[in-house]
C-alpha cells in the first residue's frame, strides 16, 4: 500500500503489468490476478486484493458489485462471493480478512487494463442471502497537525469499523434465525439481540454468524451472566440455583421451562454455530 501510494503521486491508475510485476525484497508479490477478482498471494492468510472490472458504459457487468451508501451513510462497497459456493477458497480468503480485520486492496477498472487503486478498505460483514460481502470504503480527510489527523484518523476508523462490524454482525444473525430468539422462540426484533457467543473481546470472538446466536433480551442477558449454558451439541442447561427458585411464573416460563430443550438453530450449516467456539462458551460456563 506504502508503494501505491508513493507510485500514485501525481497519477492514479496503473496498469495490470505493473501491479503484477510488483516486488518486494527481490521477490515477486503479484497484487493481483489477472483472471480472478479475489487475490490471495501464495503464503497469504488472506486476500490481499479485489479487483472490479471495467465494462464499457452500457456493456453487461460479470459481477453487479455496487457502492451503496446504507448504514449510516457510510460508504459500502457489495462485492460479490466467486461463484456460488461459500466455501470457494477465494470467498474463504476474503472471509479470514474480515475475521482478522485485514485492511485491502480495492482495484477498481476504470478503462482496459488500466486500474484505479483504493486502500486500505475492510470487509465488514457477508450477505448470504445474496451471496456478496459489504466491504467499507472509508474516507480520510486530511488536516492540518499530520500527527493529530493521524490519530484522528486511527481512532474514529476504529469506531466506524466498530459500528460497520456490529451493524453487519446484527443484521447476519437476525437473518439467520428468521427475527426469532433462538432459545424461547420470541419473534420482536426490537427485543431481540445477536449475542457474540464468544465475546468480541477475545481473539476468537469472531464478528461472523458462526459466532453469533440470536437471542431475546432477557435470554441474551441471562447467557453473558452464565445463568443459562449452551452445549455443544446445542442443548440449553440452566444454573441450578433458578431451576430450584418456586419465585412466580417469569422464573418458570423463561427458564425451567427451556432447561434441556435444544435452540433453534439456521438451516444452512454454513451458517449455524461453530462447534469449537460453543465449547469454549460451554467451558466458562461450567467453570463460573
Ligand atoms: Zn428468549
Amino acid at each position: 500500500m506504502e508503494w501505491l501510494a508513493a507510485r500514485g503521486e501525481g497519477r492514479d491508475t496503473f496498469t495490470y503489468g505493473e501491479l503484477h510485476d510488483f516486488a518486494v525484497a527481490g521477490e515477486r508479490l503479484p497484487l493481483k490476478d489477472r483472471v480472478k477478482g479475489i487475490w490471495k498471494p501464495a503464503g497469504f492468510s488472506a486476500a490481499l486484493s479485489i479487483t472490479t472490472t471495467f465494462r464499457p458504459p452500457g456493456a453487461e457487468k460479470p459481477y453487479e458489485d455496487d457502492v451503496s451508501g446504507d448504514l449510516s451513510g457510510d460508504m459500502l462497497l457489495r462485492y460479490k462471493w466467486d461463484g456460488a459456493d461459500p466455501e470457494a477458497a477465494t470467498n474463504r480468503s476474503l472471509r479470514a480478512a474480515m475475521q482478522y480485520r485485514a485492511p485491502l486492496i480495492w482495484f477498481r477498472g476504470i478503462a482496459k487494463g488500466r486500474f484505479e487503486p483504493c486502500f486500505p478498505i475492510y470487509v465488514v460483514g457477508e450477505d448470504h442471502q445474496q451471496q456478496e460481502f459489504i466491504v467499507s470504503l472509508l474516507v480520510v480527510e486530511d488536516a492540518v497537525d499530520p500527527a493529530a489527523a493521524e490519530y484522528d484518523r486511527r481512532y474514529r476508523n476504529r469506531e466506524v469499523l466498530q459500528r460497520l462490524h456490529q451493524a453487519a454482525f446484527r443484521r447476519e444473525v437476525l437473518g439467520a434465525y428468521r427475527n426469532r430468539c433462538a432459545v424461547c422462540n420470541l419473534g420482536h426484533p426490537q427485543l431481540l439481540d445477536a449475542a457474540h457467543i464468544v465475546p468480541d473481546r477475545d481473539d476468537d470472538g469472531i464478528p461472523s454468524v458462526v459466532n453469533g446466536i440470536a437471542l431475546c433480551k432477557l435470554h441474551h442477558a441471562a447467557f453473558d451472566a452464565r445463568l443459562l449454558g449452551i452445549r455443544p451439541d446445542l442443548v440449553v442447561q440452566v444454573k441450578p440455583d433458578l431451576l430450584i427458585e418456586f419465585d412466580g411464573q417469569m422464573v418458570r416460563y423463561a427458564f425451567q421451562e427451556i432447561d434441556g430443550k435444544k435452540v433453534a438453530v439456521p438451516r444452512e450449516t454454513s451458517r449455524r454455530p461453530r462447534r469449537d467456539l460453543l465449547e469454549i462458551a460451554w467451558g466458562r460456563f461450567q467453570g463460573s
